[in-house]
C-alpha cells in the first residue's frame, strides 16, 4: 500500500519508524534485532535510508596511500523487500543524487518495481564527509526536483532510453523532505518554502520532516507552507536524543536546535543512561501534543536507539 493511502485512509495518527541499513559485513539479523521490538506497535511504514559511498585513504605495503571508495551502508532496496517479506509491512525505500548516476538510479527504481515496493523518498543527499559542498555526480542529479522528475517520468513509461517502446509504467508513491528549522543551504525560510513548494507541484505527495525538539516549529512550519499553498501531509520527523555529547553532534550533523530547556536538564544528567531518561520523556511529550495537534504520522527516527523510541510508542497506543 502507498503511504499515501495509509494517510488518506487513517482515523487515527499512525506510526512509522525510519532505519538505517545495518553496516557493510553485519548480517541479516543485525536488522531483525533492531526492529523485531518495535513490530508490535504495527507501524504502518518503515522507511529505509540510503547512503553513498565515502573517500577513505588506505595505506599500501610500500607506505603511500591510496584513495579508495568504500560504501558502508549499501542494501537499501534488499532491506525494503526483506521488511515487506517478514513482517507484511510497506516499506518506503530513500533514493539519494549523491553518488549516484541517472543510470544506476534507474536500475535502482527497476528493482523496486519488480519487487512490488511502490513508496520512494527522493533526497539530494550530503556533500561526503570530506567536502565542504554537495557536487552533483557525473550523469547524476543536482537537486531532490530532479530526481522526483526521473522518478514521475518511470511513473509516465519513460525511461531513460529514449527509444524504448511501450515500457511499464511504475507507480511509485514520492515522498520529499521539509526542513520545520529550513535547510542549512537555504539563503532564508521563504527561499527554502519556494522550492519545497516546487517539489510538491511536481508530484511529491507528501513530505517527511527534518527532526526538530520543540514542537513549536513543526507547528509553524506547517502554517507556513499551508500559506504558501503547500497542501500535502506534513509527517514529523522525531528522535530521542540519548547522549549528552548529541548536545552538540546534533545540531552540528542536522543543523536543528535543542531546546534550552531540554539542554539545561540533559546537562544536569550524571551518565548516558540519565540522558536516555530525559530524551525519552521529552519525546513522549512532543509525541502526545502532537497527536492533540492532529499530525497524520509520528514518523521516528530510531538510529540504533529502538529500545528508547518503544519505550515512547508504548505509551501512546
Ligand atoms: P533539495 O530539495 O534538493 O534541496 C537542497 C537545497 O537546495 C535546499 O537548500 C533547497 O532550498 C535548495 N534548492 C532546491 N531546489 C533548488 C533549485 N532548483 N535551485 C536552487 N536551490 C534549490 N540523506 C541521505 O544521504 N540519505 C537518506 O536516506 C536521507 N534521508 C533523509 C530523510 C529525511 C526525512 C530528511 C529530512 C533528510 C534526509 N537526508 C538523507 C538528508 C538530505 O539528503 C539532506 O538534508 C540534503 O542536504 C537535502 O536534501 P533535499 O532532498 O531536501 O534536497
Amino acid at each position: 500500500m502507498k503511504v499515501i493511502d495509509h494517510l488518506n485512509s487513517a482515523n487515527k495518527t499512525l506510526v512509522s519508524f525510519e532505519i538505517l541499513p545495518p553496516l557493510k559485513g553485519k548480517g541479516i539479523n543485525a536488522l531483525w534485532e533492531h526492529l523485531d521490538p518495535l513490530i508490535e506497535f504495527k507501524p504502518s511504514f518503515i522507511n529505509v535510508t540510503y547512503h553513498r559511498s565515502e573517500s577513505m585513504f588506505k595505506r599500501k605495503l610500500d607506505g603511500t596511500f591510496d584513495k579508495v571508495e568504500v560504501r558502508k551502508r549499501p542494501g537499501t532496496v534488499g532491506i525494503c523487500a526483506a521488511i515487506m517479506n517478514r513482517y507484511k509491512v510497506d516499506a518506503v525505500a530513500h533514493l539519494i543524487c549523491g553518488g549516484f548516476s541517472k543510470q544506476e538510479t534507474e536500475d535502482a527504481l527497476i528493482d523496486l518495481n519488480f519487487l512490488g515496493i511502490d513508496n520512494v523518498l527522493v533526497l539530494r543527499g550530503d556533500a561526503p564527509k570530506n567536502e565542504s559542498f554537495f557536487e552533483p555526480e557525473a550523469g547524476g542529479h543536482k537537486y531532490a526536483i530532479d530526481l522526483l522528475q526521473q522518478v514521475l517520468n518511470m511513473n509516465n513509461g519513460i525511461y531513460l532510453e529514449e527509444d524504448l517502446k511501450n515500457a511499464v509504467k511504475t507507480n511509485f508513491c514520492i515522498g520529499v523532505a521539509g526542513y520545520p528549522e529550513k535547510h542549512f543551504e537555504s539563503p532564508n525560510m521563504q527561499t527554502d518554502l519556494s522550492f519545497l513548494k516546487a517539489k510538491v507541484d511536481a508530484g511529491a505527495e507528501y513530505i517527511t520532516t527534518q527532526m526538530f525538539f520543540d514542537n513549536k516549529n513543526y507547528f509553524d512550519f506547517v502554517k507556513a507552507c499551508r500559506a504558501y499553498s503547500i497542501n500535502v501531509p506534513i509527517i514529523p520527523g522525531l528522535k530521542p536524543v540519548s547522549s549528552r555529547k548529541q548536545l552538540n553532534v546534533i545540531p552540528r550533523t542536522f543543523h536543528v536546535d535543542i531546546p534550552e530547556e531540554l539542554s539545561n536538564e540533559i546537562l544536569k544528567c550524571k551518565t548516558d543512561a540519565d540522558v536516555e531518561v530525559v530524551g525519552t520523556e521529552w519525546l513522549l511529550q512532543q509525541s502526545k501534543e502532537l497527536i492533540a495537534g492532529g499530525v497524520p504520522v509520528l514518523h521516528y527516527y530510531t538510529l540504533g536507539k529502538q529500545h528508547l523510541v518503544a519505550n515512547v510508542v508504548k505509551e501512546l497506543i
